[in-house]
């Protein structure tokens, strides 16, 4: 979301004239920050530190993204030397305010075109109408705003036009989207998208396992553009704990889904998010939990340690009386058991042929990519391969993060 985001402002600053440069050599240097976790948070306060050596008369200094919301115009009475305080897509008026500040700045706009890369995210809903007890997303990105079919479709189009072999549709819940004119939720969006010539691939993140619909992964099933991954956090595998979350789902509806998902793409590869130590998880709540991993067997795990955020109902109104180190002895328990389960399941690809969109080339100028299911790959001996190219790949090697493969002849 905040990359889309930071799409967006980079995109109208383009469009006004202005370049991007290093920063030793900028007049402007935006932060977009993120604040779902206080690390994050944290990294924004470093960085605004760090940049008050850079700062200069000349020179400005912008804060815009999450923590816009959470703290306002606190940040400049914080940090004198920082200029500008940016609500999330409200970039217009700061654009302009910037260009009477640097009127040297009329030179050639230049067409946005160009800018476009392999992925093109397009943000579909922003903010979120759950209220999840842990989580401030709700706080400091308010209630649902759904932009209009018609207009994601058109970006859609125009983003193919200018080089984008993959679309990535995105809200903090996207499973909830529906257009404001009345055609139709993400099932009908996905199809309309899906047909938009020249389009590669079509993945959309975030799910929510309350509001996910089977009408979708049918669509999912049978498209051949759009990518057989969920994103679908699952939280905690205990009843209890999910209630306290307000998760508004419970464990068998959870199980319901990844069967039907199963069913119909035996193949699909399945993202969660997990929080270990939430306030009241017993250690038989926690063991549910390991259970329900172990049982789902998910391509990826992202695990975190709970946390308070200021601000949420967790924070305020339940205590946080699981202990660090036990908190940390769950996280640490349950990423030796998720290693275990993901190099188990990469390595049944061992063999098999699949279809890898290549983005760039990593440290050791191989080309990489991911396959439709979502796993990294690498390709071994493609010299010719290029970003934007599809190349079907007889996988040689696996690992738990990645597969390596010989290109099929
Ligand atoms: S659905 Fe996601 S973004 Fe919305 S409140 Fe829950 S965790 Fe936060």
């Amino acid at each position: 979301m905040n990359s889309a985001d930071s799409e967006s402002l980079a995109r109208r600053m383009l469009a006004a004239g202005y370049v991007e440069d290093s920063l030793e050599r900028a007049d402007v240097a935006i932060l977009n920050s993120c604040v779902v976790r206080q690390a994050s948070e944290d990294r924004v306060y470093s960085k605004l530190h760090e940049l008050k050596e850079w700062k200069s008369p000349g020179r400005t200094i912008a804060v815009t993204g999450c923590i816009v919301a959470k703290e306002g115009d606190h940040l400049k009475h914080r940090f004198p030397h920082l200029d500008a305080v940016v609500p999330i897509g409200q970039y217009e008026s700061f654009v302009t305010d910037l260009e009477a500040r640097y009127d040297y700045a009329q030179g050639e706009p230049m067409p946005a075109a160009g800018r476009t890369g392999i992925s093109h995210y397009v943000r579909v809903i922003q903010g979120c109408d759950h209220n999840c007890t842990f989580c401030i997303v709700p706080r400091v990105r308010g209630r649902e705003q759904h932009v209009p079919l018609q207009a994601v479709v058109a970006e859609c189009r125009q983003a193919v036009a200018e080089g984008a072999k993959e679309i990535v549709l995105l809200g903090q819940n996207v499973d909830d989207y529906h257009d404001p004119d009345g055609h139709g939720g993400l099932a009908a969006l996905v199809r309309e998208v899906q047909l938009i010539a020249g389009l590669k691939r079509l993945r959309f993140m975030t799910s929510h396992p309350q509001d996910l619909e089977s009408e979708l992964l049918e669509v999912m099933a049978g498209s051949d553009v759009v990518c057989r991954e969920l994103q679908l956090p699952v939280q905690s595998g205990d009843d209890t704990v999910l209630r306290r979350m307000a998760r508004g789902y419970q464990t068998r509806h959870y199980r319901a889904i990844v069967d039907n998902a199963r069913r119909l793409m035996p193949d699909i590869g399945l993202v969660t998010d997990v929080i270990v130590g939430f306030p009241g998880e017993s250690e038989a709540a926690y063991l549910n939990t390991r259970a329900l991993v172990e049982e789902m067997e998910f391509d990826v795990v992202h695990i975190a340690m709970y946390s308070p955020r200021p601000g949420t109902f967790a924070a305020t109104r339940m205590d946080d009386d699981v202990p660090h180190q036990e908190k940390l002895r769950r996280l640490n328990d349950l990423l030796a058991l998720q290693r275990e389960i993901a190099a188990r399941k990469t390595a049944r690809w061992l063999g098999r042929e699949v279809e890898v969109l290549i983005e760039g080339r990593d440290e050791l100028h191989r080309p990489y990519g991911r396959i439709r299911q979502g796993k990294r790959a690498i390709v071994l001996r493609g010299r010719d391969v290029a970003p934007g190219d599809v190349v079907n790949l007889r996988v040689i090697q696996a690992t738990a993060g990645q597969l390596l493969g010989l290109p099929a002849a």
